[in-house]
């Protein structure tokens, strides 16, 4: 089984939360390893989530995913403009 970014985004809260299957946590490491673009979209997500979990606020703002997707959107048209 191949997973790409969409499935990878898809799991990203529950991967971070550590509440995916050992063997869909190994497939999202292995593609974390090689894209650049999940890689910095963990990243920012792990950020905001240790900066929301310090606040000791569990609520997500509202339109957070959509801003995260439209974030996630524009970084692969920068990525096919440039490749
Ligand atoms: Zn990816």
């Amino acid at each position: 089984m191949r997973i790409d970014c969409k499935h990878v985004w898809d799991y990203l809260s529950a991967y971070i939360d550590g509440d995916v299957d050992p063997d869909l946590r190994a497939q999202i490491d292995r593609h974390l390893e090689t894209c650049e673009i999940c890689s910095a979209v963990l990243d920012s997500t792990r950020n905001v989530v240790v900066l929301i979990a310090d606040e000791r606020v569990f609520e997500l703002p509202a339109g957070f995913s959509k801003r995260l997707h439209e974030r996630i959107d524009a970084m692969i048209d920068a990525d096919s403009a440039s490749g």
